[in-house]
């Protein structure tokens, strides 16, 4: 916390092209934590003294772009802030309709994409495949778990502790693991699948992956999306199943939601219409106020959200 402050800025005037926007929620994600330490990433490490940044959506409060009018609501990168100057080619138009905002942070955003991609394209998922989600209470895996189900699959979700393990039993999982209880992780996940995996959708890694290749089918396909078991940890990490991905013929692909970005139409009509439906719940942690954005952000890491964590900023 103490890594953290809190700064006034003066709002200068707009430039040719920009806009100012009134941020109404901004996200935060456990990708923020290895933006925290230096290396060779797919982004940037997070500057020192200057401003976070992250996935925020707001109305449009001044223009100098004949791209948004004021009151338009628009989603952008500027997050950690309540308000945002930025190019308006930088910002995504939303609809003016009745959705929430929060949607576009979580079901019809990143998160959606994380989801609807990672398990029908890089895991390949189909129906009749028996699915294994980790940290299905959270953003991501609470709409892998939907979406699999919606396509026909069984599911097999991961959560630590009753509460979390209710909800993801709520949203139709088929089978709910608590990993917090005590004994091997992998011999809980063989009791409920003990005909084998086909697939893995990865946000933990460690044991729970561990595991994963251990109950694995032969050609299971494992979608490695995050790791956020491992993002405070500096210790040697060893996997007494990895030689099964060659015995068993395992395809284990890593992936980046923005690796997706020239299909976001299809994914959100997808998504939208799920919605529109009322076929996907969508549950938020909400934390009120810029100041306690530190607080939302290290909640992450001790499992103090159940679905999208978010900041409301103005309330
Ligand atoms: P979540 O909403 O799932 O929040 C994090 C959850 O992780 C916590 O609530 C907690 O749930 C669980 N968790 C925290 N620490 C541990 C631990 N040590 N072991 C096991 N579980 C833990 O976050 P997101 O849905 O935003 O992200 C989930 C994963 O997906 C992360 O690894 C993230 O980095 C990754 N991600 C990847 C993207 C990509 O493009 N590849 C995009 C977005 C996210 P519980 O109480 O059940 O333990």
């Amino acid at each position: 916390m103490e890594n953290f402050a809190l700064r006034d800025t003066l709002d200068q005037p707009l430039k040719e092209g920009e806009i100012r926007v009134s941020n109404s929620f901004f996200s935060v994600d456990p990708y923020m934590r290895p933006r925290m330490d230096e290396g060779d990433s797919y982004i940037a490490p997070f500057a020192l003294n200057e401003p976070m940044t992250g996935a925020a959506v707001g109305r449009v409060v001044e223009t100098r772009s004949e791209r948004f009018k004021v009151g338009d609501r628009v989603s952008h990168f500027l997050g950690w802030r309540d308000v945002a100057t930025l190019r308006a080619t930088d910002a995504l138009a939303l609809p003016a309709g009745d959705l929430k905002d929060e949607y576009f942070l979580d079901v019809l955003g990143t998160i959606g994409m994380t989801a609807y991609f990672g398990l029908f394209d890089v895991a390949q998922a189909r129906p009749g495949d028996i699915v294994f989600v980790s940290a299905a209470a959270g953003a991501v895996g609470s709409l892998v778990v939907q979406i699999a189900k919606l396509r026909g699959m069984t599911v097999i979700g991961s959560a630590g502790g009753k509460e979390k393990c209710d909800f993801v039993r709520s949203l139709g999982a088929d089978h709910v693991i608590d990993y917090k209880t005590p004994g091997p992780f992998e011999d809980k996940l063989r009791a409920v699948a003990p005909e084998g995996l086909d697939v893995y959708f990865d946000n933990v890694g460690g044991e729970q992956l561990d595991a994963a290749m251990g109950v694995a089918r032969r050609n299971a396909r494992f979608a490695i999306c995050g790791m956020i078991g491992m993002y405070n940890s500096d210790a040697p990490i060893g996997f007494s199943n990895l030689f099964r991905v060659i015995s068993m013929r395992l395809q284990v692909r890593g992936f980046i939601n923005s690796d997706f970005m020239s299909r976001r139409d299809e994914c959100m009509a997808q998504m939208g219409y799920w919605v529109s439906q009322n076929l996907i719940q969508s549950r938020y942690t909400i934390f009120d106020g810029l100041e306690n954005g530190p607080e939302a952000f290290f909640s992450l890491f001790r499992g103090g959200n159940t679905g999208k964590a978010l900041v409301r900023l103005g309330a």
